[in-house]
């Protein structure tokens, strides 16, 4: 056993020793060295995770709204008040810069900040059916909830389902990618700390395998969001189709970003630049996908290799945040060099002495059915490809097997509008790239996935409805 700090599960509002005495050491991507050692869950630990949120529900679902509220709102105080803590937790966890891993922080707030305020909202109809009945529908919680998330934004994940399962009323059995754990459990701690009964929160962390699987086939776990990999997604779409347990999947992407020549040039190409190479490209909505007019295609790839040239390992982005996902850039980069595609900038190998950095690559006149412009990278590579009319870029923008966010540039308004509607995708952006916010409602089509995080739309996915229709007697005349 090492002499690193140990990491525990939190189990019924108190950190909680994995029942098998397993730990695997945390690593930090920027050096390799171990940081922390962290539980190894097994499926005792989340029997015991789930038996503590089956108990709490009940009371959490009674709670009353406005003291739900406030707990949310302090919830959100506290993530601000530890914003250093997390923010280091994070930076431990995945290499990002400082003021990156800082907003994070701040987003998580906001989610709470946001959902406290819907501590009514999942509210129901009243029906016209027949007077001599009275009949409504009321939103309850499922009850208990699984939320499954990965190693790039680890604790906006958490925050994003967290937020709306729990201002709906359920409790929740949350497991961060192993790789990322810290933040999560820190979330969790505070909560307790501001008030959130036990049971609430528990944190159960280990590997997707076992802990990750475990959740998805517990009988008591009524609902799971997953955040992962198109892989994952099914193996976790076929577990909960022998419950009959809804999911909400948020799976990879390949983003379009479609550039007109009659667009504020010089404004989009810096926004593709941060389109692809935001988070070091280990983003499901990254825009990887550059379709440029043919007219400005040269020109304006120059421009975005010449900006992304300017970003700084290590103080514009971080490392790649797993070893694995490293070596899978590299494969994707090593299949593109075989194939002989051009690159305007980066397309080397990168090596991983001094880091899992991975420069930012642009590659142009790509090939539309090449492995490059058709698979999910998650690393900051780009591939541009030149269109010429409106029909052919919707033809292929559409032209893949997922379908997550899109953005256009024009001047024109009605193409701006023809395209966004003909876009195959959860979120269109038109001229900018923009993430949206806590309020903007977000997922996929295809094999992006179903279901919606973010903005008031998520509260419903965190509800079923329920119809109560009462016969009413009639009165006797006065
Ligand atoms: P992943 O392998 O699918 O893992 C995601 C989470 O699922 C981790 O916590 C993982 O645990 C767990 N897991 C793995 N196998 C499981 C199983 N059989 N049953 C239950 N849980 C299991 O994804 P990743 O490689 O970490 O993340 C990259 C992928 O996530 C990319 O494809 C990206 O597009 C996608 N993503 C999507 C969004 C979105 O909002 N749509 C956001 C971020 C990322 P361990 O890793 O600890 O074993
Ligand atoms: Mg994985």
């Amino acid at each position: 056993m090492s002499d690193l700090a140990k990491l525990d599960h939190w189990i019924d509002g108190a950190s909680w020793a994995p029942s098998a005495k397993d730990y695997r050491a945390g690593v930090d991507p920027r050096d390799g060295k171990a940081t922390v050692d962290v539980a190894l869950g097994s499926e005792s630990d989340v029997d015991a995770a789930v038996a503590a949120a089956k108990a709490a529900a009940t009371g959490w679902r009674k709670f009353p709204s406005m003291q739900r509220m406030y707990l949310m709102r302090d919830l959100a105080a506290s993530i601000r008040r530890n914003a250093e803590e997390l923010a280091e937790q994070e930076i431990l966890d995945t290499g990002k810069p400082r003021s990156v891993a800082l907003t994070e922080v701040e987003v998580s707030a906001q989610f709470f900040d946001f959902y406290s305020t819907l501590a009514n909202l999942p509210t129901g109809d009243t029906l016209d059916v027949d007077p001599s009945q009275r009949v409504f529908t009321v939103r309850e919680p499922y009850g208990v909830v699984g939320i499954i998330t990965p190693w790039n934004l680890p604790l906006n994940q958490a925050a994003r389902a967290l937020g709306p399962a729990l201002i709906a009323g359920n409790t929740t059995v949350v497991k961060p990618a192993e790789v990322t754990s810290q933040s999560t459990v820190t979330l969790a701690r505070l909560a307790t700390e501001v008030g959130f009964p036990a049971g609430v929160i528990n944190v159960v962390l280990g590997s997707g395998r076992t802990v990750g699987t475990a959740i998805v086939r517990h009988p008591d776990v009524r609902k799971v969001a997953f955040t992962g990999s198109v892989e994952v997604g099914r193996t976790i779409g076929r577990d909960a189709a022998e419950k009959i347990m809804p999911l909400t999947l948020e799976l990879g992407g390949k983003s379009a970003n479609i550039v007109f020549a009659d667009s504020d040039l010089e404004f989009a190409a810096k926004e593709a630049v941060r389109a692809f190479t935001a988070n070091s490209g280990q983003v499901c909505s990254a825009g990887t996908r550059l379709f440029v007019h043919r007219s400005i295609a040269e020109r304006f790839a120059g421009m975005v290799a010449e900006h992304a040239s300017k970003l700084v390992p290590g103080e514009s982005y971080g490392p790649l945040v797993t070893e694995q996902q490293f070596d899978e850039v590299r494969h994707h980069l090593e299949d593109a060099r075989a194939h002989g595609q051009t690159a305007l900038l980066g397309g080397d190998i990168p090596d991983r002495a001094g880091g899992q950095y991975v420069r930012p690559s642009v590659f142009v006149d790509v090939d539309p059915d090449s492995p490059l412009a058709r698979e999910e990278i998650f690393g900051p590579v780009l591939s541009v490809i030149p269109f010429d009319t409106e029909a052919e870029v919707v033809a292929l923008a559409n032209d893949s097997e997922y379908g997550l966010v899109g953005a256009v540039w024009t001047r024109d308004i009605s193409r701006a509008l023809r395209v966004a509607d003909a876009l195959e995708v959860g979120q269109v952006s038109i001229n900018t790239w923009a993430p949206g916010g806590v309020q903007t409602p977000f997922g996929g089509h295809k094999n992006s996935g179903y279901g919606r995080e973010k903005g008031i739309e998520a509260v419903y996915h965190y509800t079923h409805l329920k119809t109560v229709i009462i016969a009413l007697e009639s009165g006797t005349p006065e």
